[in-house]
């Protein structure tokens, strides 16, 4: 096995001594278990994990639980439902206690007096005529206002197959706005047709999304390496699925061999109390997974396997980088 001092020059040395420093331990919590959307292709509710368990009304309840999660190791909360916005007193339960990321729809604006410096990730489902077919609506238009300039936001752009092509013009209107964007792929968890992924089609939006870092280096947060691994669903020669998924609830894991996964993780639903399989949708066919989160952890989890030669070194702290990045442990 090669030393990290031998692989790294000093600039990536010093990259590297930051990140090394971060210890990110996540977990992801349902604050409700409603939305005001439904977006066809949500893996939360095509799942029915909605009606997994009642949603926790008391927000002591929510305290207590913060804080037990805090003494169980968790130094960063992802909120997702539902649509947490709904629910800020849940989602202040967090906030007062540890770094918390909220992702949303960004129809309801997360008041700044409140929540001044909260992260927020806003969901984008393509572009106006995407959105209207799998969201019903051009959410875009809402939360574009509501968010314009914001230095805790962006957008989580899942991209479609029928947005190659076409994404940049969605990345300039978020540059406009002020806002920074993250990429990510659909998956087509209810079939909806045409929105599902032919190898053609990722080779392709793979080389748009490199074009588009490169165009966009202040507006996008992303990586070469993350492009690569989540359009062809492999990581140095092995293939994504179950058998390699870091983002699946510890306590539930029963997986041998266990593979390298995320410390502590769980994935709690709206009552405190139940857990969900994974970071995404319990009825998910992982071999079709491409969920952005889980293949980011998936590299980020594999370091050893990262350190054969310099550039695949390299590559593992570009997307321990964008991860910080996103959750504001580095900044942008
Ligand atoms: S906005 Fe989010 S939580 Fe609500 S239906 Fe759409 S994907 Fe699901
Ligand atoms: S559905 Fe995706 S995130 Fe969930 S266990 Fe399968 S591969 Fe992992």
């Amino acid at each position: 096995m090669k030393t990290i001092s031998s692989l790294l020059d000093e600039h990536w040395h010093e990259r590297y001594r930051k990140i090394s420093r971060l210890n990110i331990r996540s977990s992801i919590y349902d604050v409700t278990n409603r939305c005001n959307l439904r977006c066809k292709g949500c893996f939360f509710f095509s799942s029915n994990e909605h009606k997994a368990a009642p949603e926790e009304t008391d927000v002591a309840e929510w305290e207590a639980f913060v804080d037990r999660e805090m003494e169980r190791g968790v130094n960063l909360a992802i909120l997702i439902g539902g649509e947490p916005t709904l629910c800020l007193d849940r989602v202040e339960a967090f906030y007062k206690r540890l770094p918390t990321f909220c992702a949303s729809n960004g129809l309801i604006k997360v008041p700044r007096d409140r929540f001044p410096d909260l992260m927020v990730g806003i969901s984008l489902w393509g572009d106006e005529q995407d959105e209207r077919v799998l969201r019903g609506r051009d959410t875009f238009a809402i939360s574009s206002k509501n968010y314009e300039g914001d230095p805790y936001t962006y957008y989580l752009f899942t991209i479609t197959p029928k947005q190659i092509g076409r994404t940049e013009r969605i990345i300039r209107k978020i540059r406009d706005a002020g806002l920074k964007v993250h990429m990510q792929l659909l998956s087509n968890d209810e079939g909806v047709s045409g929105f599902s992924w032919k190898p053609g089609e990722l080779t392709a939006i793979r080389a748009e999304m490199d074009a588009m870092l490169d165009a966009y280096p202040e507006t996008v947060i992303s990586s070469k390496y993350y492009h690569e691994v989540i359009t062809t669903g492999m990581m140095l020669g092995r293939p994504f699925g179950w058998m390699e998924c870091p983002s699946v609830t510890q306590p539930l894991d029963k997986r041998d061999p266990a593979p390298k996964h995320l410390t502590n993780f769980i994935r709690w639903a709206s009552d405190l109390k139940t857990m969900h399989r994974c970071c995404t949708s319990e009825t998910r066919d992982c071999s079709t997974c491409k969920d952005g989160a889980a293949h980011m952890s998936w590299v980020m989890v594999n370091k050893r396997a990262h350190m054969a030669s310099t550039r695949d070194l390299q590559n593992w702290i570009e997307v321990y980088e964008m991860f910080a990045k996103l959750y504001k442990f580095l900044p942008w």
